[in-house]
């Protein structure tokens, strides 16, 4: 009987991995891992090693989440490392939690290594802190897959009025209509907005909008994307070149 290792990847860039994921995917017989897990994090593993992708399509679904579940069981039983790889942290929407509590339920040995999730990753990548004193001092990460509009949504929209700074995963889809109800609750029209594609990736691209113009004239955006809203995100044309590049002083700070 093997142990089931829910290993967080990290958000995309190689040098994001921890130690004790690396040091896992190393050893492992086995690699279960998901669309998002960058591809250059698979060559670290042993060249005898079973690599098999259960991703998740947008929408579609390429496999369902029971046949997830069953292949995890089987390795579990057939393996002695299985490594179940996922982007970012397992258990910031990844249903990490619902994979482990399954394993658990089938007595199988599991456990969890976290990852920096792109929810915190991506924006201070981008020169995006997303606290800072005056600024923002609590922030909230909630799933953008939600249509708020249609039907009954789990996200207690009226609640993200008083936070300081919203990060939106899965966002892109819904982002007019995700603009337009913060709007409603009572949000800022004019508080800045900050998609980041591909974030810590060679294709990272920021895309800088607003509240009013998201609602109204959506710019084009594409998945994967982190949503950061909140007046933090003024502060990314003042951080962007000096934490990615070292160069250029800033002189003043108008926010
Ligand atoms: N467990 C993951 C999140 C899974 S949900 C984590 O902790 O990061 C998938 C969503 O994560 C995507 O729709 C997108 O919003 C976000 N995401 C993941 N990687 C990203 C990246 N490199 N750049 C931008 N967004 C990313």
């Amino acid at each position: 009987m093997g142990k089931v290792y829910l290993v967080g990847a990290g958000p995309g860039e190689l040098e994001l991995l921890t130690l004790k994921a690396y040091r896992l995917i190393k050893s492992a017989d086995v690699v279960l891992y998901d669309r998002l897990v960058n591809p250059e994090i698979l060559l670290l593993a042993k060249p005898e090693c079973q690599l098999i992708y259960v991703g998740k399509e947008d929408g579609k679904h390429t496999i369902e989440q029971e046949k997830i579940n069953e292949l995890l069981l089987h390795y579990a039983h057939t393996k002695e490392v299985v490594v179940r790889l996922k982007g970012g942290d397992p258990f910031v929407f990844g249903r990490g939690g619902e994979e482990a509590l399954f394993l658990a339920q089938h007595g199988v040995e599991v456990e969890v290594v976290p990852g920096i999730s792109s929810a915190t990753g991506v924006p201070a990548y981008a020169g995006i802190p997303i606290t800072f004193i005056g600024l923002s001092s609590s922030f909230a990460v909630i799933t953008g897959h939600e249509d708020p509009n249609k039907g009954r949504t789990s996200v207690d929209w009226e609640s993200l009025k008083g936070i300081n700074t919203l990060v939106f995963l899965m966002a892109v889809s819904n982002r007019k209509e995700i603009a337009r109800r913060l709007i409603e609750v009572g949000r800022d029209p004019k508080e800045p907005v900050a998609f980041i594609e591909r974030g810590t990736t060679r294709e990272q691209r920021v895309v800088i909008t607003d509240l009013y113009e998201l609602a109204n004239d959506p710019p084009e955006v594409n998945p994967p994307a982190v949503m950061v809203v909140g007046q933090v995100v003024k502060l990314k044309k003042y951080l962007t070149q000096v934490i990615n590049k070292g160069a250029s002083k800033v002189v003043s700070c108008v926010l």
